[in-house]
């Protein structure tokens, strides 16, 4: 697998999809949406998490942890933002792992890395882009920073739940890192990563007597 950075360029470009919508459709559980998604959706529906929990986000169950997803709708098997035209309806607020695909990310001791997932789009002759320009994420670095943190976050929450094997401690910490990542609405008109380190300190120091 050849890792790659966001200047790097990949065989991403695919018409605009060309009319296919093929990567929002039978996903299941697997668009799982972070702090930043939920600002975004938050932003550009105007509708806080209890909102997005009506028919469009519904909660999984990852190693211990729980977390949002998208959620395929009962009737299509299609995300909910994915309008009769086959195009997002979101699509300047859609989440990161939407942005992402066909790319998947990697992580280890220096940071965020990319890589592509042969043959995961439908579209066979992509053309090389840029994966910074591919992303259209505004201050990539923060993004990336940010992204590197989460995912050490959550790694380290679902290990001490792995670890501890306390029902008290999985179920207080749950609730904990649901309400301060996810629930409590973000403001739209602040920086995100600002209101992100508060929480994330917010957490820090609440979690640690989640099992007393
Ligand atoms: S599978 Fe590829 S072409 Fe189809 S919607 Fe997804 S990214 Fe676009
Ligand atoms: S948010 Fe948009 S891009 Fe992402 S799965 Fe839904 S319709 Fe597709």
């Amino acid at each position: 697998m050849q890792l790659l950075g966001a200047n790097d360029m990949a065989k991403l470009g695919c018409g605009d999809c060309d009319g296919c919508s093929a990567c929002c459709r039978g996903m299941g559980r697997s668009i799982l949406l972070d702090p930043y998604d939920i600002f975004r959706l938050q932003k550009i529906t105007g509708q806080n998490f209890a909102g997005l929990m009506q028919e469009k986000i519904e909660l999984g169950v990852e190693d211990g942890l729980i977390l949002p997803a998208l959620r395929m709708q009962p009737e299509t098997d299609a995300c909910g933002f994915l309008a009769a035209d086959g195009r997002c309806s979101i699509h300047a607020g859609r989440p990161g792992l939407c942005r992402l695909f066909p790319l998947g990310r990697k992580y280890d001791e220096k940071g965020l890395h990319y890589f592509l997932l042969e043959d995961a789009c439908e579209i066979q002759n992509r053309t090389k882009v840029k994966i910074r320009k591919w992303l259209e994420t505004p201050a990539l670095s923060q993004y990336e920073g940010f992204l590197t943190v989460w995912h050490e976050l959550r790694g380290n929450l679902q290990e001490q739940i792995g670890k501890r094997q306390s029902d008290t401690f999985a179920q207080k910490s749950n609730v904990l890192f649901l309400e301060l990542f996810y629930k409590r609405p973000y403001d739209t008109e602040e920086d995100f990563y600002i209101q992100f380190e508060k929480r994330r300190e917010e957490f820090l120091a609440s979690v640690i007597s989640a099992d007393q």
